[in-house]
């Protein structure tokens, strides 16, 4: 039996005392839970130590939604893996497409910020997926196949250990239309395939990937049911503390059914 994670990203929302109640909110919920399923919340920066602090009487990880590629020095305005590990992060999101669209990272800026988290002992959760373009050429497990060997391949099979996967089509982030469970499990199977071709079958087998991508309180179930899908990473619906702890419960019932 595998246990699911169920990560939230909140993105740019969220004032300090929003934040700080939606916080409490969801480990009062999650408190009495004995939980099978991983939690991770990515709240914006700011809030990331009040998080840290909160998810100590808690049984949530936290993880932060960007990570800048250069260890320290005269980067105005970024955040080091040093500063994150110093407030007691212990993920990171990295290759969110508004971060690749909005703010033009590449696969080569990726990769290093993946070896600098690596470097402060903080996981990344890596995010890839194709445009509604890709899809429709039918070009989307090539530009997927692409993403990952470019950011992940050069990586040792003890770093890969650390790294989680999260299948984004970016078709279907924050726009209301979900990848099918059979779209989103094809993608899924795929992405095992390659890890297995080149870290072999049990870290294959062993590595998290998680879907994203409307997934909410009243599709979770069923993405979650699929095979290769090992939980999900949630924007809009992590934003409410019920729908989000929904969401938990329904990747409880994945792991309890297996
Ligand atoms: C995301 O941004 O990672 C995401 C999955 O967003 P949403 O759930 O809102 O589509």
């Amino acid at each position: 039996m595998k246990n699911k994670i169920v990560a939230g990203n909140w993105k740019m929302n969220n004032t300090f005392s929003e934040a700080e109640d939606l916080l409490v909110a969801i480990a009062e919920s999650i408190e009495d839970m004995r939980l099978e399923t991983e939690i991770i919340i990515c709240p914006p920066a700011l809030y990331l130590e009040m998080a840290t602090d909160i998810a100590q009487e808690s049984n949530f990880y936290v993880g932060a939604q960007n990570v800048a590629y250069a260890e320290k020095g005269a980067y105005t305005g970024e955040i080091s893996a040093a500063m994150l590990k110093s407030v007691d992060v212990d993920f990171c999101i990295v290759g969110h497409s508004e971060r690749r669209n909005y703010f033009h990272e590449t696969d080569e800026e990726l990769a290093k910020k993946i070896d600098i988290l690596l470097a402060n002992q903080i996981n990344p959760i890596f995010c890839c997926g194709e445009s509604l373009t890709d899809r429709e050429n039918g070009n989307f497990k090539q530009v997927i196949e692409n993403q990952i060997k470019n950011t992940l391949f050069h990586l040792s099979v003890e770093q890969f250990e650390n790294i989680t996967i999260a299948y984004e089509p970016i078709w279907a982030i924050g726009t209301g239309l979900t990848a099918t469970p059979q779209q989103a499990q094809e993608v899924h199977a795929f992405i095992r395939k390659l890890i297995e071709e080149k870290y072999g079958t049990e870290m294959a087998y062993n590595t998290y990937i998680l879907y994203g991508g409307s997934c909410n309180a009243k599709n979770a179930l069923d993405l979650f049911s699929c095979t290769d899908v090992d939980g999900g990473l949630i924007g809009g619906a992590s934003l409410s503390a019920q729908d989000f702890v929904e969401i938990v419960n329904a990747a409880e019932t994945c792991t309890k059914n297996d």
